[in-house]
């Protein structure tokens, strides 16, 4: 299981640093669940620092392909490593629908990640007209396939998937569990077919849209649910620390 905190652009350093405390407080001495956060990137040297001796993983939200160069306001999987982080979140849905991210842009970055030592935190997911129209898993195919276009993962640590419904994220909606375990199941058979089943067994697949303390142990309980990637209910430690206790007692289930 891996809760990962998806902060967005929310939290100046102090806010950040702040939260992470918190964070660190009620998780950070617990092995069993996973635990990450991904501040806004000129929080990471400072949330790191509030993280290190704890169990909590620092992760970023976004990163450019290039190594470095001429790429105003872009960070580097290099800078990220040199933070401190494990985790990138790449292909958020808000990163294609306000920056215009392809799957190609996004299958660019995951290696990046990969040769970087950074674990990529790939979101895929469709958009309400999408799972009207019935096309929910063609979408989530060809977002997956293009985002980890040669990309070489033997050993499922090395990444993480979110299956994030666009039309559940920050809106309040949840998919349901059988949703959620339905599109969970079609991704590992695709990471299956990709990675082999062994490999693909192993990859967390995390569930990402309006996960609350409420809806957690529902969504966290489906077999092919590994976690969660949370974007609201990550901003307060308390409800962030409840999907972290819902967690660890679906995994004792
Ligand atoms: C997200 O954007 O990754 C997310 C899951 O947001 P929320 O939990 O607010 O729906």
């Amino acid at each position: 299981m891996l809760i990962a905190g998806n902060w967005k652009m929310n939290t100046n350093v102090a806010a950040a640093t702040k939260l992470a405390a918190d964070v660190v407080n009620r998780v950070g001495d617990q092995e069993r669940v996973g635990v990450g956060v991904c501040p806004p990137s000129v929080s990471l040297l400072a949330v790191g620092s509030v993280l290190r001796g704890s169990s909590v993983r620092l992760g970023a939200q976004n990163m450019h392909h290039a190594d470095h160069g001429a790429f105003t306001g872009e960070v580097a999987a290099s800078m990220l490593r040199s933070v401190g982080c494990t985790y990138v979140i790449l292909g958020h849905s808000e990163r294609r629908q306000y920056f215009f991210e392809t799957d190609e842009a996004v299958g660019a970055k995951v290696r990046q990640a990969l040769s970087h030592n950074l674990v990529p935190i790939v979101c895929v997911g469709e958009r309400l007209e999408e799972r009207r129209g019935g096309s929910e898993r063609s979408i989530v195919r060809g977002q997956l396939y293009g985002a980890l276009e040669g990309a070489t993962i033997s050993v499922p640590d090395r990444l993480v998937v979110a299956y994030e419904p666009v039309w559940a994220i920050g809106t309040g909606e949840t998919a349901t569990p059988d949703q959620a375990q339905d599109m969970h199941a079609f991704i590992r058979e695709l990471l299956a077919s990709r990675f082999g089943p062994a490999t693909a067994a192993g990859i967390q697949i995390l569930y990402g849209g309006s996960m609350k303390a409420a809806n957690a142990r529902a969504l966290l309980g489906q077999n092919d649910v590994d976690g969660g990637l949370i974007g609201g209910a990550s901003l307060s430690g308390e409800s962030f620390a409840a999907i972290v206790a819902a967690a660890n007692d679906s995994q004792g289930a």
